[in-house]
């Protein structure tokens, strides 16, 4: 009994020893890396994921799909003169702070929360931002139309209208005029606080705008139309020419469908998990931010 088990335990040794000395270190750093690589069907595009907070094969593997589908979903819409890299990196990161979609690199937060803005960094990533992702266009359109692809394709629902109707019955709204002008739209979406929770705040309340905004006037008038503002410098003037109305008869119109909207319910309210939390900071923002010029 005693040596037939010593020569079972022996044979497993021998065999764990076996099964060791023929990976090759070289393979097995190959076969995680094809691991994380997915190429689009189209074949113009690799991504690599790059686990650093080591979630399962399968969360890789569900986020590999997801891109492949963003990708899908995001090509089916604008089209922009940028053409988007070869090889885009999507880091998996740690907390839940800012995400980032650049030309070659997606970070990711939220990933363990599964919160994540998969498909709002992707669109920025393949419809390009600026010049070379800088802020030389400004920020509406782009960071927009990025919340409003993530509204409609990605995992999180951002309550566009919802939000816009409590801002409205707050007296909180931001002018659409300080957010498309290149001298103050920094201060909104770029906001340079000291205070993060006022930051992340004021923040998430120019993209909500922005994103509800494009999404009255896509709803409204079509892609199309949009796609020609879309990265635009001096977007007062282009508004015009694209929509036959200027900034402020467009935000009239957007402003009166709002406030048909139906707002949250106190139900909602309570399980959106952060509504009070936030609204408890906007109180306290500085009011010259919704000030009407
Ligand atoms: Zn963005």
């Amino acid at each position: 009994m005693f040596k037939l088990r010593g020569s079972f335990l022996l044979s497993i040794l021998l065999l764990t020893a076996c099964t060791e000395e023929t990976v090759d270190p070289k393979e097995q750093i190959q076969e995680e890396k094809d691991n994380n690589m997915v190429v689009t069907e189209d074949g113009k595009l690799t991504f690599e994921i790059i686990n650093k907070i080591n979630v399962s094969q399968d969360k890789v593997d569900a986020i590999k799909d997801e891109l492949l589908t963003a990708y899908d979903d995001i090509q089916q819409t604008i089209h922009t003169s940028y053409v988007p890299s070869e090889k885009i990196k999507v880091y998996l990161n740690e907390g839940n702070q800012n995400s980032w979609g650049l030309a070659s690199k997606i970070e990711l937060t939220g990933v363990k929360e599964d919160q994540y803005p998969l498909v709002h960094e992707l669109t920025h990533s393949l419809l390009g931002y600026g010049n070379n992702f800088d802020a030389s266009s400004g920020y509406f359109t782009q960071e927009g139309f990025a919340s409003y692809m993530e509204d409609q394709y990605g995992k999180n629902d951002l309550y566009l209208e919802k939000y816009m109707k409590h801002f409205m019955d707050s007296d909180k709204l931001i002018p659409i005029s300080k957010l498309i002008d290149p001298n103050q739209d920094d201060a909104y979406f770029r906001p340079d606080l000291t205070n993060i929770e006022e930051l992340d705040t004021l923040r998430w309340m120019s993209y909500t705008h922005a994103a509800s905004f494009i999404k009255y006037l896509i709803d409204t008038y079509g892609l199309e139309k949009f796609e020609q503002l879309y990265n635009e410098k001096d977007l007062a003037n282009k508004m015009e020419e694209v929509y036959g109305k200027n900034s402020r008869e467009l935000e009239k119109d957007w402003l009166a469908f709002i406030h048909i909207q139906k707002g949250f319910t106190h139900e909602e309210k309570l399980k959106s998990g952060y509504f009070y939390g936030k609204n408890t900071i906007i109180i306290q923002l500085d009011p010259t931010y919704f000030a009407k010029e």
